[in-house]
């Protein structure tokens, strides 16, 4: 009954967004991922099409020229984008789709999706991000003060987004989101045919009303 709109995830690298995300796809039927392309490497793990599509630059470029992106940002050095494709392949199944994505990437989506929800993911404490993001251990040191820097920068937008959810408890997190997608998908304005469905509602209990009135 509801139109399909994409739900954007943003947090600082270590924020937690790709847990959540997860969880939320394991748990309901009702969502679907976004698979980013980025020009970065894979890390160790990471299956080509899975975690990301990894593409070489000429290849992101050529992408970006052909109009093929919904979003597209720098992220720490490398490309990142969504293909308007994958947006359209999840929407038309009927799932919201789920896009873990930098705040660029979200100023995008909510220009060019005015329904999008967009969630940013706070860490508890600057301790604990840096943590989270040394203890990954799949980053260099170069890598972490750079992704530290950028989550300082990102902290600026945060107020862009239509809710913030402080990430110090993953269950609750993963609830919280799970709540905001259920409470979004009720919004009068998202029902389709939401006019005819009141119509007919509207008939019917006159019908029962008249013949109430009689008996
Ligand atoms: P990572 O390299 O750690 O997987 O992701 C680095 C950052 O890039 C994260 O903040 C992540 O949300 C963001 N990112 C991942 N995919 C995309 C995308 O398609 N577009 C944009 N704008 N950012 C993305």
């Amino acid at each position: 009954m509801t139109r399909p709109f994409p739900l954007v995830l943003s947090a600082p690298s270590g924020g937690g967004k790709t847990t959540v995300a997860r969880a939320l796809l394991a748990r309901r039927d009702d969502v679907g991922y976004s698979v980013s392309c980025t020009t970065r490497p894979p890390r160790a793990g990471e299956v080509d099409g899975e975690a990301y599509h990894f593409l070489t630059t000429e290849a992101f470029e050529a992408e970006i020229a052909a109009g093929g992106f919904a979003e597209f940002a720098q992220v720490h050095g490398r490309w990142y984008g969504t293909r308007a494709a994958e947006l359209r392949r999840v929407m038309a199944g009927g799932r919201h789709v789920i896009l873990d994505i930098d705040v660029q990437g979200a100023e995008q989506i909510a220009a060019a999706f005015p329904d999008a929800v967009l969630v940013f993911l706070l860490p508890p404490s600057g301790e604990t991000l840096l943590a989270r993001l040394t203890g990954r251990n799949t980053d260099d040191r170069a890598a972490i003060l750079r992704r530290m820097r950028n989550a300082l920068e990102e902290l600026r937008h945060v107020t862009r987004y239509h809710y913030v959810v402080v990430n110090d408890d993953l269950e609750q997190t993963i609830r919280r989101v799970g709540a905001i997608l259920d409470a979004e998908v009720v919004r009068h304005a998202r029902h389709e045919a939401l006019d005819d469905r009141l119509a007919g509602l509207m008939s019917d209990l006159e019908q029962r009303l008249r013949a109430f009135a009689h008996s």
